[in-house]
């Protein structure tokens, strides 16, 4: 059996090597290194694959979450509500502007921020909503919608790990990730669904206004050369990393489809299992609402019952399969992000996900015999 890894940038790059090279030294010999053709042929990609208007390309994921909350004017002191189970970087920008981070629960079945505690968590200071589309699915963004209007609050997608994935609306209607949202955020950090070689990040509106605002604040506040109207930031995606993703992009659809194959094989050999929970495809716009396209699977993260999690991890290393825990610790926990009003009471569940979850290998390269290891390592543990 070929070694397992949790991802194969490797075995992916070796399938697209001759394009990618070539598409790099073009980059190289054009000299044209920073927002060079590559980068506006990547932006324009970007936009006819997600169906959405605008696309700005910036240096990371976190500059991409931190840029679109800057270009809605949010003003230091306002609350944003995010959810309390998901990577800091989401908490991390709201704090950083001065901003109100109010972290809120999330739903058991879909990992994604619950809807009940947005409701409680809404005051008059309220502006913006967070929902992260976590492990590679959409939160309820129907209902997250909803609750937006109804009290006039901006919607930021963070959809760092769902890129690709399709959002189904109670009516039949589709929408890509991302595109839902007044405006959204993605990376491409080397290991998510549409990475790049490096550091890199986009920021999706269909807004014509704020697009604008959005393309000032990433080159330093300008709209006319050295005339600065803002206060922006430096935030670029470099024309190498652009000449990667132009190739890859044209592979996400493929890449997203072998992951969720692999889930559907996982899934399959756990169906029977008591002690293990595993990932539902349904966003929570209705009962019985599960789709195939909807889930993207950048992980693939069970629950395990009755089961010591730690020693579940440190069995599968020792068999040489590696896995993840994301996340062992609540953000409401952290030194960082604490706040004298938050009461344990209301963190339920991410208290009880952050001991039962663990993500197995995912990724595109992933064969039967792996799988099959895999599957029968973690049910011969959880019954033991
Ligand atoms: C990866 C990630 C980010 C940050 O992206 P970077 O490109 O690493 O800055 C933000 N939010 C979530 C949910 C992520 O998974």
């Amino acid at each position: 059996m070929k070694k397992i890894q949790m991802v194969d940038l490797k075995g992916q790059y070796n399938k697209i090597k001759t394009e990618v090279d070539s598409s790099v030294l073009e980059v190289l010999d054009s000299t044209a290194y920073i927002n060079g053709p590559k980068v506006h042929e990547f932006q324009k990609s970007l936009e006819d694959y997600l169906g959405v208007k605008h696309v700005i390309p910036c240096a990371n994921g976190t500059d991409a979450l931190q840029i679109a909350m800057m270009g809605l004017g949010l003003k230091p002191g306002d609350e944003v509500i995010t959810a309390d189970f998901t990577f800091a970087a989401t908490v991390e920008v709201i704090a950083l502007l001065q901003l109100t981070p109010v972290l809120v629960d999330v739903d058991p079945v879909t990992f994604n921020i619950d809807i009940d505690a947005i409701k409680k968590a809404i005051t008059p200071k309220t502006k913006a909503i967070v929902p992260v589309h976590l492990f590679g699915m959409c939160a309820n963004m129907e209902a997250i919608m909803e609750i937006a209007q109804e009290h006039d609050l901006f919607v930021i997608e963070d959809n760092a790990q769902a890129i690709g994935s399709t959002y189904t609306y109670s009516n039949g209607n589709k929408a890509k990730a991302g595109t839902i949202g007044h405006v959204a955020s993605t990376s491409f950090f080397p290991s998510k669904n549409l990475g790049c070689y490096g550091d890199g990040g986009a920021i999706f509106t269909n807004d014509d206004d704020l697009a604008h605002t959005i393309r000032g604040i990433v080159n330093h506040g300008m709209y006319v050369r050295y005339h600065h109207d803002v206060v922006g930031v430096n935030s670029r995606l470099d024309s190498i990393q652009a000449a990667i993703l132009n190739i890859k992009l044209k592979q996400l659809d493929a890449y997203n489809n072998a992951r969720q194959i692999t889930a559907s094989k996982y899934s399959k050999a756990f169906k029977d299992e008591k002690n293990i929970i595993t990932p539902s495809t349904n966003s929570g716009q209705k009962e019985d609402f599960e789709t195939t396209d909807s889930h993207v699977f950048h992980q693939y993260t069970l629950r395990v019952l009755n089961t010591d999690r730690d020693a579940l991890v440190k069995h599968l290393n020792e068999q040489g399969i590696p896995c993840g825990v994301y996340y062992p610790i609540p953000l409401h926990l952290q030194k960082a992000y604490q706040d004298a009003r938050y009461i344990e009471a209301d963190f339920k569940v991410t208290n009880q996900l952050v001991k039962e979850v663990i993500s197995l290998p995912m990724h595109t390269e992933l064969d039967d015999e792996q799988i099959e290891f895999i599957t029968s390592t973690v049910i011969n543990f959880v019954n033991s």
